[in-house]
Parts: structure tokens; C-alpha cells; sequence
């Protein structure tokens, strides 16, 4: 057993029992010996090498992985809530004309910039991931697709609106798509992803929409 426990006016800490009963001579319980130990710094250890597992070294957003499982958490809670969610999936315009113009160092440094407008600029309750190479997602629960599209406007714009670096001027087009009514995480992902793919199509530097 262990948990966080508190003295009154001081700081949690983190104990761990360990219970070793003894028996009689007939096999019954007869008593036995607890330990308490405190292990507040294992414990802190181990979150902090949890958190870390989930990020993304070079952005330190969410990897993948961990903004794949934001999504499945979000999915049930639509269900359980009744309410909508917003999947936004974005992705930075010819960003290998970045690179190729620029340098790889330079187009790492447009992925960080880019990585912390868009953590700066959306709600404490969404989540944010890198999705793949230059491709972003996020989740934003209690919003609707309307709501989410309002948003990647939002982002799209003040993305548009900074340079980065020595660039000039970096773009990045937005699929958007919504959990609701107990759409699988797969088909919120394909219909971002296709939103995102009509939004390349119709010239970049754009939202686009799928219910
Ligand atoms: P589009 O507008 O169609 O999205 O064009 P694009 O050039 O952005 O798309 P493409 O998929 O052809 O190129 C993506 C580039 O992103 C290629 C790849 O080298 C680059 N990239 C992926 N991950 C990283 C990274 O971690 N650092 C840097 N600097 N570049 C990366
Ligand atoms: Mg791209
Ligand atoms: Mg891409």
C-alpha cells in the first residue's frame, strides 16, 4: 500500500506500507509487523521520469503516444459528459522549403517557436501533442467544431502574423474535426485528417472542417 499522506500545515508525503503477518503454530493469524516508510522522493522520481517519458524531446509538447491516449481519455468523457470535443490537427506549409532554405537547425527552431505560440494560446483544460515530424494535434474538450475552428483560425493567424527566426514568414494549414455523439477516436482522426488534407488542397495557410 501507498499514498500521499498530510500532516496538518505541512507538505504531503508519500508513504509506503508494508504489512508481515505471523502465524501461530496451527496456521492462524496471530499478529504480525508493519512498516511505514516514506518514500516522497522515490515518488517524486518517478513522476517526474513519467512526465518526461511523455514528451517530446525536441518540443517538449506531448508525444504520440500520450496525446493519443488525451484523445481516448476525451472520446469516453464525451460519451460520459454529452459533451463535444474539438480534434485539431494542423501541419506547417512547405516546411521542407524551410529546412532546404535555412538549415535543419533553423527548421528545429520554427518546430520549438511553433510548438510554444500554440501552447501559449490555447485553454489550460487542452492538450496539446506533436503528432509527427512537423504535424501538431490538439484537443480541446467542451468545444464544439465550431469552437474548435475558431480556435485554429485563432492560431493560424498569429502564426501567419510572426516571423521566426531569420524566416520570414511561416504558414500552417488545419483540419478540425469533433468527438461527439460517440465518434471513435480512429474516425475523429481520419476526419481531421481529411479536413487538413482539403485545407492543403485549397492552397495552404487555412482551416478547414469535417463533422
Ligand atoms: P506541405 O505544405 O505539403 O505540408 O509541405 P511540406 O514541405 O511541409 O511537407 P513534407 O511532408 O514534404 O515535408 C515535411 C518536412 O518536415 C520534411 C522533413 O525533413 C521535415 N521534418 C520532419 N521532422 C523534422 C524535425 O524534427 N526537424 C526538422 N528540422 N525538420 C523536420
Ligand atoms: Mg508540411
Ligand atoms: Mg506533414
Amino acid at each position: 500500500m501507498a499514498g500521499w499522506y498530510k500532516a496538518p500545515e505541512k507538505q504531503a508525503r508519500f508513504i509506503r506500507t508494508t504489512m508481515s503477518p505471523s502465524f501461530s503454530a496451527d496456521g492462524k493469524l496471530d499478529g504480525g509487523v508493519g512498516i511505514l516508510e516514506d518514500a516522497t522522493e522515490q515518488r517524486r522520481y518517478e513522476e517526474r521520469m513519467e512526465h518526461l517519458s511523455s514528451l517530446d524531446p525536441l518540443t517538449e509538447l506531448y508525444n504520440r503516444k500520450k496525446v493519443g491516449d488525451v484523445l481516448s481519455t476525451t472520446a469516453q468523457e464525451t460519451v460520459d459528459k454529452r459533451a463535444p470535443a474539438a480534434v485539431i490537427m494542423l501541419d506547417i506549409d512547405y516546411f521542407k522549403l524551410v529546412n532546404d532554405t535555412f538549415g535543419h537547425p533553423t527548421g528545429d527552431l520554427v518546430l520549438r517557436s511553433i510548438a510554444q505560440l500554440l501552447r501559449r494560446n490555447i485553454r489550460k483544460s487542452d492538450s496539446i501533442g506533436r503528432w509527427g515530424g512537423e504535424e501538431f494535434l490538439i484537443v480541446a474538450p467542451q468545444s464544439t467544431l465550431a469552437d474548435g475552428v475558431q480556435l485554429a483560425d485563432k492560431l493560424r493567424q498569429k502564426i501567419n502574423a510572426e516571423p521566426f527566426g531569420p524566416v520570414p514568414r511561416v504558414t500552417c494549414s488545419f483540419g478540425v474535426s469533433s468527438l461527439e455523439g460517440g465518434k471513435t477516436v480512429e474516425q475523429a482522426l481520419q476526419d481531421a485528417d481529411e479536413a487538413l488534407y482539403v485545407a492543403k488542397n485549397r492552397g495552404r495557410n487555412q482551416v478547414s472542417s469535417k463533422r
